[in-house]
């Protein structure tokens, strides 16, 4: 006697058992995966840095500015203030006051530029955030639906794999060895079901035509019949 309906309900609570495994490894997965987070606040870092960095450039050209208007002001009060009279101290000032202007010139377009650049890593650094502050909204929905998840599916597990111990026994060791390797070399498939296909006995699994020698001592139910291509197991309901 090979009770090979009782295998066949063994592989189908191992089937189960591997698709709830599989899911429970693929919720793990997920909860264990936080790259996107990660790189989103790396690049929040970096984008925080550069902004900094620019942001000092803009502060020192605006600085730049202001001292050259600061000194444009002393010279213009020095011209035009009545003070200061010997013509040659005055074409002195008058070529400062060119000089300073160009610098002027200069020193603004800088400014411009800078300010630029600045408002340009101020946009990037603001979209950056938003991108981080959702990925982690998303991230802290969807946590908790992965715990529940994981609970639920390792609690599962706990009871297929206790129903499986209870009925184990039951098996001669041969026959669970047979069916244990064929478990793991078989994509998790031992017992193949016969099925009738044009006229033929079949293997479900491979689909190979099964020799009527084969059905007739699988009728008979004294031994082990396993099919001739993938060697899984065969049952005939
Ligand atoms: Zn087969």
């Amino acid at each position: 006697m090979v009770m090979l309906r009782e295998l066949y309900e063994l592989q189908q609570l191992d089937l189960i058992r591997a698709e709830k495994q599989k899911t429970l490894d693929a919720v793990r997965a997920e909860l264990a995966d936080e790259s996107d987070l990660r790189q989103a606040r790396v690049r929040v870092a970096n984008v925080q840095v550069q902004y900094t960095s620019q942001n000092a450039l803009r502060r020192d050209a605006q600085l730049a500015v202001e001292q050259i208007e600061a000194r444009e002001e002393v010279v213009q009060n020095r011209l035009y203030g009545g003070a200061v009279t010997n013509p040659r101290e005055l074409e002195a000032f008058q070529e400062e006051q060119a000089m300073l202007s160009r610098q002027k010139s200069e020193a603004e377009d800088l400014l411009l530029e800078r300010m630029v650049a600045t408002e340009e890593l101020q946009e990037v650094l603001t979209s950056s955030q938003e991108t981080l502050a959702a990925l982690e909204e998303r991230r802290s929905q969807r946590v908790p639906d992965l715990r529940r998840q994981g609970r639920a599916l390792s609690d599962e597990l706990q009871e297929l794999n206790r129903r499986r111990d209870e009925i184990l026994p039951q098996f001669p060791s041969q026959i669970l060895s047979t069916y244990e390797t064929l478990l793991a070399s078989r994509d998790g498939r031992a017992v193949s079901r016969v099925e009738a296909s044009r006229g033929m006995d079949v293997c479900e699994a491979c689909r190979v035509a099964l020799p009527r020698s084969d059905t007739q001592r699988l009728r008979t139910g004294e031994s082990l019949v396993q099919c001739n291509n993938c060697r899984r197991i065969l049952y005939m309901e």
